[in-house]
This record gives C-alpha cells, sequence and structure tokens, in this order.
C-alpha cells in the first residue's frame, strides 16, 4: 500500500472521471491521498472531497502563485478549514521564484504567515519551492523546533535535502525522479535515508516517465515508488512500507 501524499484531484481536469480516478488508484494499492490546495477555492473542494470519500485527507493553503490573494480573511477561512478532521497539513505554501506569478515580497509574506499559522494548529506544512532555496531555507530556520513538514516534489540539490532534513523536515519525491536525465534527484534518493523520503505525484502534473504527455493521476504513483526501489536496490514492499510509516506519522493519519 502507497500513499500520494500530494494530489490536486480538486483540479478541472479531473472533473469528468474523479471516481474513476479514485477507483484506479485503489487498484494500483494507493490507497490514501493528500489533496493539496492552491488557494482559497482548491482548498475548500480538497476539504470537501476529503469529507466524501474513505482515504482522501486535505491540505489546506495558499500556493505562492496565488500569494498576492492572502489577507486576514483568507487565513482566517483556512484556520476554519482547519478544523476539519481531515485536514492533515498546512499546504501548499512556500517561494517560487521560476514563474514569479505573485511578487516576491507578497510571496515571502504569505509564506511566513502560513507557517506561523501551522505552527499555531499544531500542523505540518507542506512546502513548495522552486528557485528559491536560499529564501525557503532562510524562512524555515527561523522555525527550527516549531515546525515539521514536507519538501514536496523535491528538486533542489543533495546539500539542500542534508539542510532540510537537519531541520525536521521530509523530502518528497515525484514523478520527475524517473526521468532518464534527472541525475541530481537519482543520486539524492540513492542517498537518503529512506525514513526521511515520500512519495507523491503532484497530479495532475508531473507524470512518470512512461506516462509522459498524459494527465497524471495516483494510479500512476506506483511508476516513481519502483524507480526509487531500484536506485536504492530494495524490494517494492520495503519502499512501500516505510514510506507509508513516514507519511503516516507526519500527517498522524490513523
Ligand atoms: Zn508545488
Ligand atoms: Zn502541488
Amino acid at each position: 500500500m502507497l500513499v500520494d501524499t500530494h494530489a490536486h484531484l480538486q483540479w478541472t481536469s479531473f472533473d469528468k472521471d474523479r471516481e474513476k480516478v479514485m477507483i484506479r488508484a485503489r487498484e494500483a494499492h494507493v490507497n490514501r491521498i493528500v489533496n493539496v490546495g492552491f488557494d482559497v477555492d482548491g482548498s475548500v473542494e480538497g476539504v470537501k472531497l476529503a469529507e466524501q470519500h474513505e482515504g482522501l485527507y486535505a491540505a489546506v493553503g495558499i500556493h505562492p502563485h496565488n500569494a498576492i490573494q492572502l489577507d486576514q480573511k483568507v487565513l482566517n477561512k483556512l484556520r476554519e478549514l482547519s478544523e476539519n478532521p481531515k485536514v492533515v497539513a498546512i499546504g501548499e505554501i512556500g517561494l517560487d521564484y521560476y514563474r514569479d506569478l505573485s511578487p516576491r515580497e507578497a510571496q515571502k509574506k504569505a509564506f511566513e504567515a502560513q507557517l506561523f499559522l501551522a505552527e499555531e494548529l499544531e500542523l505540518p506544512v507542506v512546502i513548495h519551492d522552486r528557485e528559491a532555496y536560499r529564501d525557503v531555507l532562510e524562512i524555515i530556520s527561523r522555525f527550527k523546533g516549531k515546525i515539521k513538514g514536507i519538501m514536496h516534489c523535491f528538486s533542489g540539490s543533495k546539500d539542500m535535502a542534508e539542510q532540510c532534513i537537519k531541520l525536521g523536515f521530509l523530502v518528497s519525491f515525484a514523478g520527475n525522479v524517473t526521468y532518464p536525465n534527472a541525475h541530481n534527484l537519482h543520486q539524492i534518493a540513492e542517498w537518503i535515508d529512506l525514513r526521511k523520503a515520500l512519495l507523491e505525484t503532484d497530479s495532475p502534473w508531473l507524470p512518470p516517465q512512461e506516462m509522459r504527455g498524459k494527465r497524471n493521476e495516483p494510479s500512476f504513483l506506483p511508476l516513481t515508488a519502483k524507480k526509487i526501489a531500484n536506485l536504492k536496490g530494495i524490494c517494492l514492499d520495503e519502499l512501500a512500507e516505510t514510506t507509508t510509516k513516514n507519511a503516516e506519522a507526519i500527517f498522524k493519519l490513523k
């Protein structure tokens, strides 16, 4: 059994066949999925889906692309949503200097405000970092010992991974680890202590190599799991067991 620790099943590209996608996930032994928010509506929809489906959980938060939306009202809405027992994290939050869809100052402010919220609510955070690792590290190190979380769809260096782990974070691998030219990620997957690793799809984006060009979905997660098991020279069962335990612990899944 695997846990997809990061998917966006509330996205419109699943509107036509969402139920079938969830059935295929279970058939592929992906029996639990954390549906991650990216704006207010996405967070509301994610919580709704989690309420309606066994094995589905939600993270609520404002993505750095939408950072400009974050104000006191939005923070209060996230706080209210997090009272639902199916909400297991604040996310995704962070910094994205690759697309820069919100001004960087607004991104930093929204990131910090949501880290304080997670601290207050004693929830882990799901962090999105794209080409912003220096600032991400600087900000999360201020919360050392107060915040736990996940570096989602990790794409940084081994040094960055090491520093995040030291700060109490887990490193989550997505479909891009299966890409033949992702040598850096292959090395990190080989090197990492399995107890610090998680698996995710980031559906509908970033399909594994065998599915490139298609919409990604949770049932493709075993392809990513197999690649990491191969890189580490362990069997898929061992990888599944440890990463599932890690997900259960960080999200307090029952
Ligand atoms: Zn992300
Ligand atoms: Zn995402």
